[in-house]
């Protein structure tokens, strides 16, 4: 629902704003085939794409991992993107064709540029806790920056912000001036909030970031909208704060950037800007020989074949998807 009204949050004035609140349900899918882990994937949703470059959004778990695999993904690559692990229970082994092997705790972050090309698989390593929970996360890549050299960071020194029944960890970018050291090629935040049992609070925004929040744990209001664990609840741009309550203790995931205005074409692991570079791209990936997506070493299974390419060519697409 969008409207023209007033916005009572902006500093107690009454300031004309188009003051959105969609809550974007999101759509189960099993990783890497039908007996995969099932994730709920909110992003990209259907009538929105992207959450400033914020481009992709699974979220996983609680997974009861005496009775189920865990997480098993095997070699594939990536272009275009930053790939973004966070976990709240458990662990996840990365291994990329960089030479990384990097497990990830709660509390971690690990962050992938693919840039050009680089491949990585993932994995509950075989010493692991009892349940796996997390999101998994990509940012596109603007097109200035789309083609740098791969890279791979692991970061356990994220800044945290505490205030009245609050505690943010900053995984990505800046926020109320905290800043994560985590490379960032566009203008946004991701962070994790802890309301504590009872809390209610404000936390600072940029009017010129739009925002999306997703429940992990417990139940939180956000600006009024009760928010439990699943669907993505998306807030748009133009508020310079944000209401946050909570009955239980809760964790909440915010995301938040400026509306990247690219057209993009997504397609498997792939975000590109036109048919034929998605193309050229899963073609290295098949050939296996020419070097771009480099090897993954370490990993017991097969590389991740790539779909068929679609019949029609694709076409890149807004951030919106206009109502027809
Ligand atoms: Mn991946």
């Amino acid at each position: 629902m969008s409207n023209l009204q007033a916005d009572p949050e902006v500093g107690g004035q009454v300031t004309e704003v188009h003051v959105t609140t969609e809550v974007l349900e999101g759509a189960p899918v099993a990783l890497g085939g039908p007996r995969g882990m099932e994730v709920v994937r909110t992003l990209p949703n259907k009538h929105r794409r992207l959450v400033g470059a914020w481009c992709f959004l699974d979220a996983y778990g609680p997974h009861d991992l005496t009775t189920a695999a865990g997480m098993r993904v095997g070699p594939h690559p990536h272009i275009g993107l930053q790939t973004v692990s966070w976990l709240v229970r458990g662990e996840i082994l990365h291994r990329d064709s960089l030479g990384n092997r990097q497990e990830i705790r709660p509390g971690s972050l690990n962050l992938m540029t693919a840039g050009r090309g680089i491949s990585h698989s993932e994995e509950t390593p075989g010493t692991h806790g009892p349940v796996l929970q997390g999101v998994q996360l990509w940012v596109a890549l603007p097109a200035a920056d789309r083609d740098v050299a791969p890279s791979f960071d692991h970061h356990d020194d994220l800044p945290v912000l505490t205030g009245p029944g609050l505690t943010a960890t900053v995984l990505m970018g800046d926020l109320a001036g905290a800043t994560s050291p985590a490379r960032c090629h566009t203008p946004l935040v991701g962070a994790e909030l802890t309301l504590a049992a009872g809390a209610d609070t404000r936390l600072p925004l940029r009017p010129d970031f739009e925002y999306a929040l997703l429940t992990l744990d417990g139940e939180a209001a956000v600006a009024g909208t009760p928010l439990k664990p699943g669907p993505l609840l998306y807030l748009g741009a133009g508020r310079s704060s944000l209401s946050l309550s909570a009955g239980p203790e809760s964790r909440v995931l915010l995301l938040g950037g400026e509306p990247f205005e690219e057209k993009l074409v997504m397609w498997w692991n792939f975000v590109g800007r036109e048919h034929d570079e998605i193309v050229a791209a899963r073609e290295a990936w098949e050939s296996g020989g020419d070097g771009r997506f480099g090897t993954v070493r370490g990993y017991d299974g097969p590389p991740i074949p790539a779909p068929p390419m679609p019949i029609t060519r694709l076409v890149p697409r807004g951030r919106v998807r206009p109502v027809s």
